[in-house]
């Protein structure tokens, strides 16, 4: 396979002109915040540091962390370091504990995204002449739109197909002579499987032969699977909301990790528990610094992903930006269904607020057809006929799907037939396994 760069000057920049330029950025930047942002300028002062302070890249850790209740306090404009009328977009996270984390981008951090996103889609082989379906939700989310300014800045020929119509969409896919994909990993099974229904294979009456997938930690089986049925390359694409959106690291031909963009961001990993630093080549949180981020500069992000930095001097690509592992999990209890992130406490939120059941639930998630299937138990306080049942558990999941984004099954149990604990309880129980 041949091997395509779209900007070598930055992306094989020699490691020593790499970190020059990293710390030179990482100055200007805390500087900036120090200077700017009352709430930066507070934690430095705690931390009883100053600009001057940094004067390695080692220093980095001398800076406070960043959180995302940090940016959830702050809602929604008091992380911004620039004047409103000088944003070009507003961006909401899929999060749904509450209030959402809002994403600020001048014309200045769209530019600098979409750099990115152009270098990652032609790490992955796509480049001018591809024709890209976006099969991302482009309602707030940044998944589509990240994907989209970079097929523009490239010359790919971007659809902006979206989620659902999965019929639609794979006519689409063969008749349109789309060659590459993105959405994610899950949904690329979901079309698959819609596909075959309508006599089409992926494999022999699509052109469909590369894919790029994230907004959800996926599995190596998932993406044997995903390469075998549309026989095509797929590839890991990693990415947050708080930093611009995808593009943040991607897998180059050779899969052997993600290159971060190193030249807009430092990454660090470090124990979840006490926020040290962790060697390389061993698991932990990554944590991110924005280096070109303008709107809204983080300083030591914690991602609560788990991941480890790889030991590779240089990859087989030329490229000389660091490689990350693929991300194993999240440190805390937030699961993922079909893309969409959830957290036990909302789930517990809705049905704690109803009169008639009893405060011991269990979420199941399942995967059928490549789908994640969410199914809530919850007992009833009393014991209820089955059309009370019925109606209860139609209430709910309506209920839920307001909070949480996605339609669950509920089932309402008994009085006293869920498990109890004496400890922490284990309300979540993911049978979804490695695939
Ligand atoms: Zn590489």
């Amino acid at each position: 396979m041949k091997v395509y760069i779209w900007n070598p000057s930055l992306e094989c920049l020699s490691r020593d002109l790499l970190e020059k330029l990293q710390l030179q950025r990482l100055k200007e930047i805390v500087y900036k915040l120090y200077n700017n942002s009352k709430y930066y300028r507070q934690k430095m002062k705690e931390k009883n540091i100053t600009p001057e302070d940094i004067k390695t890249l080692q220093d980095i850790t001398k800076l406070p962390f960043t959180t995302k209740e940090d940016l959830r306090e702050l809602y929604p404009y008091s992380m911004s370091v620039v004047p409103i009328e000088s944003l070009a977009e507003i961006r909401a996270s899929s999060g749904t504990t509450g209030k959402p984390t809002i994403s600020l981008y001048t014309h200045r951090d769209i530019e600098n995204w979409s750099e990115v996103m152009a270098r990652s889609l032609v790490a992955t082989g796509i480049v001018k002449g591809d024709i890209l379906a976006i099969a991302y939700n482009y309602h707030m989310f940044t998944g589509g739109f990240g994907f989209h300014y970079g097929a523009l800045r490239v010359g790919v020929v971007a659809i902006p197909i979206g989620v659902g119509y999965t019929q639609r969409t794979v006519m689409l896919l063969k008749d349109l002579g789309v060659t590459a994909l993105t959405s994610v990993p899950n949904y690329a099974l979901r079309l698959a499987e819609v596909a075959y229904e309508m006599g089409i294979d992926p494999a022999k009456d699509t052109k469909v032969r590369k894919g790029v997938f994230g907004a959800a930690p996926w599995s190596e089986e998932m993406r044997k699977r995903i390469e075998k049925v549309w026989d095509m390359q797929a590839y890991d694409m990693y990415g947050l909301s708080e930093l611009w959106g995808p593009g943040v690291a991607i897998e180059c031909i050779y899969k052997q990790g993600l290159h971060v963009w190193e030249d807009h961001f430092v990454v660090e990993v470090v124990d979840p528990k006490t926020g040290e630093p962790i060697d390389i080549e061993e698991k932990g949180e990554l944590v991110f610094t924005t280096l070109t981020k303008d709107a809204i500069p983080l300083i030591r992000y914690r991602t609560r992903d788990i991941s480890r930095i790889l030991d590779i001097k240089q990859c087989e690509c030329r490229r000389t930006h660091r490689k990350i592992d693929r991300i194993q999990g999240r440190t805390d209890d937030m699961f993922i269904i079909n893309g969409v992130n959830i957290w036990p406490k909302t789930i517990e939120d809705v049905l704690l607020k109803e009169p008639l059941l009893a405060p011991f639930y269990q979420i199941v998630i399942d995967r059928v057809d490549a789908l994640d299937r969410l199914t809530i138990y919850v007992e009833s306080k009393t014991k209820l006929s089955d059309n009370e049942k019925s109606l209860l558990a139609r209430r709910l999941e309506y209920q839920l799907r307001e909070a949480i984004l996605v339609t669950p099954k509920v089932e309402i149990a008994d009085p006293g037939t869920l498990p109890r604990f004496d400890g922490k309880p284990k309300v979540v129980i993911d049978r979804r396994g490695q695939v």
